[in-house]
């Protein structure tokens, strides 16, 4: 007869071997708390006099490692194991570093084309605690310089920006935040780390969206944040405080995506760079916006940035005919998808006046440089042919 109940035995098993091997695969830690050898270890944890894991909303060593191995990517000394944070989406890792180096009264410079959840946590959320922001053409650095206030804590930049593709010139914008003494915080996503390392430029901490480059296959979301120790560690105690750390089965998921990424990204750039060579021959299309080509403002100093041939996998198109050609240019693809958000295997498209950008309208659009019909191509990893083929199909039902 078994010493112990029935119950006790099905909660108690043998104990999972630790083994003593390192794995070649990354473990999933799927679990929410850990058990300690003693009251004292647990109490030495707690006060970080040890180090070591208590709680998977606090540390988890599956999204640790996600956090660690973007860093690593970025050129980030990973001695530190503070800096790289992972967070359960990209929001989350905006939204933590946001409120980490803000208070009441703070006051924040951003571009005017930044992301949308960006704007609308400034505007929706933020602006209710008493943070403040300017919204600038980043590209005109006198503006950047006019706008910070002494109550200035955080220089806002995205490396490229939707939908223009508009790159920021991080080396100049990163002067500027040093002599203010604010934080330059940059939101990478479009670029990803196969393309560009803002932290060589002088950046203090890169936020990226996981759930588009770095996930790439549209089946995980995440975030993470890394940087420099100092400002790190006080990111890390905050998203601890505001809970939106990253689960550690979708870590596994973007973790295994990092492996791939530079090969992924290579051929996103080279066929993104194929297919907007394409449209810009193309008779019914007025705009093409994609800094591998030598007619982006940007293209040269994309040329210095970014890694050589790879000016990212995304391609802003727009037809003649305005807002319904953009909409029905998208309705006419067979292969490419409607479909939001970016990077991943697929192709997609999405209309940026209704979609990303909805909350202009035409006056608004025009100010920021977007033309109504505008189409935003993310470019995926099929054959570059067969993309342009779908285009020149839609392009000619118009
Ligand atoms: C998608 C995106 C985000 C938000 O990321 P989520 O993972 O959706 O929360 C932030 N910035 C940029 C540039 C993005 O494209």
């Amino acid at each position: 007869m078994p010493s112990r109940g029935e119950h006790t035995r099905a909660v108690h098993p043998p104990a999972a071997p630790v083994p003593g091997q390192v794995p070649m695969g990354l473990p999933v830690y799927r679990t929410a708390a850990f058990s300690f050898s003693s009251a004292q270890e647990y109490a030495d944890l707690l006060n970080d006099d040890l180090a070591g894991y208590s709680y998977s909303r606090v540390d988890n060593p599956t999204s640790d490692a996600f956090a660690q191995a973007v860093a690593a990517l970025e050129g980030v000394n990973v001695e530190d194991e503070v800096v790289g944070q992972a967070f359960a989406s990209g929001m989350a890792a905006i939204s933590t570093v946001l409120m980490s180096l803000t208070h009441a009264g703070a006051h924040v410079v951003v571009p005017r084309e930044v992301y949308g959840g960006t704007y609308g946590l400034l505007t929706t959320v933020l602006d209710r605690f008493g943070v403040t922001a300017s919204f600038v053409d980043s590209t005109d650095l006198d503006a950047v310089r006019a706008a910070v206030r002494p109550e200035t804590t955080v220089l806002w930049g995205e490396t490229l920006a939707n939908p223009t593709m508009s790159v920021a010139d991080l080396p100049a914008l990163s002067a500027i935040s040093r002599e203010a003494g604010l934080t330059f915080v940059v939101d990478s996503t479009f670029a990803s780390p196969a393309v560009c390392r803002p932290i060589e430029h002088g950046v203090d901490v890169v936020i990226h969206s996981a759930t588009k480059y770095i996930g790439g296959h549209s089946d995980a979301t995440g975030g993470v944040a890394v940087g420099r120790p100092e400002v790190m560690a006080k990111v890390r105690h905050d998203r601890i405080d505001l809970g939106g750390m990253l689960a550690p089965d979708e870590a596994f998921l973007l973790h295994r995506g990092l492996a791939t990424l530079p090969l992924r990204v290579d051929r996103h750039c080279r066929s993104a760079l194929a297919v907007a060579t394409a449209m810009a021959e193309h008779p019914r299309i007025t705009r093409v916006d994609h800094p591998g080509l030598p007619t982006h403002r940007d293209h040269a100093l994309a040329g210095k940035l970014f890694d050589a041939g790879r000016y990212g996998g995304v391609v802003t198109v727009t037809p003649e005919g305005g807002r319904e050609a953009g909409m029905a240019l998208c309705d006419r693809l067979r292969l490419v998808a409607v479909a939001t958000s970016l990077a991943g295997t697929h192709s997609k498209v999405s209309h940026v006046a209704t979609t990303t950008h909805r909350q202009l309208d035409d006056a608004a659009l025009a100010a920021a440089g977007i033309d109504p019909g505008a189409v935003r191509i993310s470019v995926g990893l099929e054959d570059p042919e067969d993309l342009v083929a779908d285009l020149e199909q839609a392009l000619d039902a118009l």
